[in-house]
């Protein structure tokens, strides 16, 4: 029998836990192991509000793909998939190129969920990726940089639609960033409106209430305004429409509003569920034994439980480890072992001193909080690339 081919698509979180866990536990003769994705580098998601708000430089928030993984064992393609086709199995690739496998690894991530809501897609910015953060930097400084000669409040008014996890980080760097930001382009901090809108009747809906309201407190003090049960209901070239007829004219609109699963995976013909796809014990895209779908693309349910486990950098790192100890263990012939995800904790910051924080049964908030986080991240940086990887990339 030829070598199985093996094909990782994305290299987040799940994909590069996938990479890394393979070439460590299969032989060089085991398998062809090819991961595709369409930068050269690994983004650190769970970093992008602070190169979205200008906090730090995007470089903070990426890795050169090839410099954490083996390259002798991985190949490494910079392509962007165009279509999954499960009948052939292979991936169409843009530069027209085609690669065929045994085994496919899915973990392209998630899309925004705009719901539908009209203008959003044009007219909003999201923290998605590095590109998209670049974008939304450039284009707030530029805004502020207008002000003066233009003097419109809407040039330094700044919508955030959606307090969720991505919403609150956000709003917490922007909070960190205003003073910097409004020295450079001469302009009185107490002019400048954040404004976070929410639909549901609280901050982070679900969470736990003290530490809602510690978030809160503490970003109402520094000037954030939200605006709670109230849905944005259309975004414009001006701003946000709320649903009741008020209009926030506002020159930057950030969407945290939700995430789905990314639509190549419902077009390759694999059954989804809100764009997610409901995976298997072993992670098995429904009615396929060779696709398994990692990460934000994905959909776990606890074994007691009606609601799925949200989409989370934590969950998609489980998967990909967990699929490469399996993975190897069916190309050997062996049983492959049920996956069970241990949720860990959640930990959000509020800028670079403040976060809030539950791990286990224990609240946190403030300094430890925040220096939780800053823990969760190094050992992110430590699982891709050691001690080395921490020294040079870690930040306290
Ligand atoms: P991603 O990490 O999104 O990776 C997808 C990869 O696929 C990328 O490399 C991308 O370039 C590639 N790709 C996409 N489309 C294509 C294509 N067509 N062709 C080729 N390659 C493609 N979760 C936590 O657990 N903790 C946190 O603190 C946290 N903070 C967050 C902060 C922010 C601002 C955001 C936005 C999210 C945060 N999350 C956090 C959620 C977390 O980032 C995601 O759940 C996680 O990134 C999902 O991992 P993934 O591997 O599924 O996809
Ligand atoms: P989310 O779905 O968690 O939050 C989106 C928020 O937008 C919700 O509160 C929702 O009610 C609100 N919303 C939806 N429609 C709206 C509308 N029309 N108008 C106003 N508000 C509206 O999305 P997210 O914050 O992007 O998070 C995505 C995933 O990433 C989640 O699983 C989250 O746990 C994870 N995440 C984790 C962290 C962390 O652990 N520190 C940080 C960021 C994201």
């Amino acid at each position: 029998m030829s070598t199985p081919k093996i094909v990782i698509l994305g290299a987040g979180y799940g994909g590069l836990m996938s990479a890394k866990g393979l070439q460590k536990e299969l032989n060089y003769n085991e398998a062809e192991i090819t991961l595709v994705s369409n930068h050269s580098y690994h983004y650190i998601t769970t970093k992008l509000h602070e190169p979205a708000a200008g906090t730090s430089h995007h470089d903070h928030a990426r890795i050169p793909v090839q410099s954490v993984i083996n390259t002798k064992r991985v190949k490494f393609v910079q392509d962007r998939v165009t279509a999954i086709k499960t009948n052939e199995k292979a991936v169409h690739l843009e530069s027209g190129k085609t690669l065929a496998y045994d085994y496919l690894v899915v973990g392209i991530g998630s899309a925004p969920e705009t719901f539908g809501i009209k203008g959003l897609l044009e007219n909003a910015f999201f923290i998605r990726n590095i590109d998209g953060v670049r974008v939304l930097r450039e284009h707030m400084e530029y805004s502020f940089a207008k002000y003066q000669t233009e003097k419109k409040d809407d040039l330094i008014t700044i919508v955030v639609g959606g307090c969720g996890f991505t919403g609150i980080e956000y709003v917490g760097e922007l909070v960190d960033r205003m003073p910097s930001l409004c020295r450079e382009y001469d302009i009185p901090l107490e002019k400048v409106r954040i404004v976070n809108v929410e639909a549901a009747p609280t901050v982070l809906p679900g969470f736990d209430k003290d530490l809602v309201d510690y978030a809160v407190k503490y970003l109402e003090s520094k000037g954030v305004e939200f605006l709670l049960s109230t849905p944005i209901e259309e975004c414009t070239e001006q701003g946000v429409m709320l649903k009741g007829g008020q209009e926030i004219k506002a020159a930057t609109v950030v969407w945290t509003g939700g995430v789905r699963g990314n639509k190549m995976v419902e077009e390759a013909g694999i059954e989804t569920m809100r764009g997610r796809v409901k995976v298997d014990e072993f992670l098995h895209a429904p009615g396929f034994d060779n696709v398994f779908i990692l990460g934000d693309s994905s959909l776990v349910f606890p074994a007691d439980g009606e609601r799925p486990y949200p989409p989370t950098a934590q969950m998609a790192t489980q998967q990909g480890q967990a699929l490469a100890k399996n993975l190897s263990a069916k190309i050997r012939g062996r049983e492959m072992k049920p996956f069970k995800y241990e949720a860990k904790g959640t930990v959000a910051s509020l800028g670079s001193k403040e976060a809030i924080g539950m791990v286990g049964n224990r609240k946190l908030m403030g300094g430890s909080a925040s220096f939780m986080k800053k823990i969760i991240d190094m050992r992110w940086l430590f699982l891709l690339g050691g001690i080395s990887l921490v020294i040079r990339k870690g930040k306290f």
